[in-house]
């Protein structure tokens, strides 16, 4: 079993260190883990998003020698921001990691996680932008190997029907698709938004349509900030990605995604 979104007390918004969460991973039986710090410039609220990579490094290394039984991976979540791209980019060209999750997190400049952009905008204003700008930054940001939780906002939406649905931007979402595709991205399943949302982000009609499509690089993360999100609903997200039609997913090394069997 595999997580390949993981937080940690590198990140601003988790306080756990690297050592609990691999902890964590063993104890739930992971064989694969690949921590994800934050790295968002320029957001308007909350904790300065940023790592202190030789804390990262030097936490991480006394971990894996703890735990030789598991396998980890040094990879950085990075906010998909056409603002930063330079700055994101020649962060991630100086201090190497095996991979990097390509996270859209604001709308309109907002995060959504706050209430205020609910107020100022509509659900359908919000979502349209959101798609939009998931499309734009796909395509013109290079720093990240994965796209990571599609359909983020509806983790935080205020309104029944949260889902991101493919239904709804079926044109759009092919296009996010294929681009993907032909840059040679992957697409992450997050099932951290199910204690909010029905289902993984991307809900799975989009996830069938990546494999009809012919993607073949997914990866699989829980986005965990504390110990007992580690693993979580990773076996049966792995069981539905193996009813779709995927024999395999995805883990980095240095860059390079590497197929792995689901079991
Ligand atoms: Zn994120
Ligand atoms: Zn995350």
């Amino acid at each position: 079993m595999i997580d390949y979104h993981i937080h940690t007390n590198i990140s601003a918004d988790c306080k756990v260190p690297v050592r609990l969460m691999a902890q964590a991973a063993r104890d739930a039986g992971l064989k694969e883990v690949g921590f994800s710090e934050h790295i968002d410039l320029g957001v308007p609220v909350g904790p300065d998003f940023t790592v202190d990579f030789a804390a990262y490094e030097a936490a991480f290394e006394q971990t894996r020698r703890e735990f030789p039984e598991l396998n980890m991976r040094r990879g950085i979540e990075a906010g998909l921001d056409l603002r930063y791209k330079d700055e994101i980019a020649a962060l991630l060209n100086a201090h190497p990691c095996d991979f990097v999750i390509g996270s859209l997190h604001l709308v309109f400049g907002h995060d959504p996680y706050y209430k205020d952009i609910w107020q100022q905008y509509s659900k359908r204003e919000i979502y349209d932008e959101y798609m939009r700008l998931s499309l734009e930054t796909a395509r013109s940001c290079d720093y990240y190997d994965i796209l990571g939780h599609l359909g983020y906002i509806g983790k935080f939406c205020p309104f029944e029907d949260k889902m991101l649905r493919y239904d709804e931007y079926a044109d759009a979402v092919d296009e996010l698709l294929k681009t993907l595709i032909e840059r040679g991205k992957a697409l992450e399943v997050n099932t951290g938004g199910l204690c909010m949302t029905p289902s993984t982000m991307p809900e799975t009609a989009i996830i069938r349509r990546y494999y009809e499509l012919g993607g073949e690089l997914l990866t699989v993360g829980s986005d965990a900030h504390y110990e007992s999100a580690v693993g979580h609903a990773v076996a049966e997200t792995l069981d539905g990605l193996k009813s779709i039609g995927f024999r395999y997913v995805c883990a980095f090394d240095s860059r390079k995604p590497q197929h792995i069997k689901i079991p």
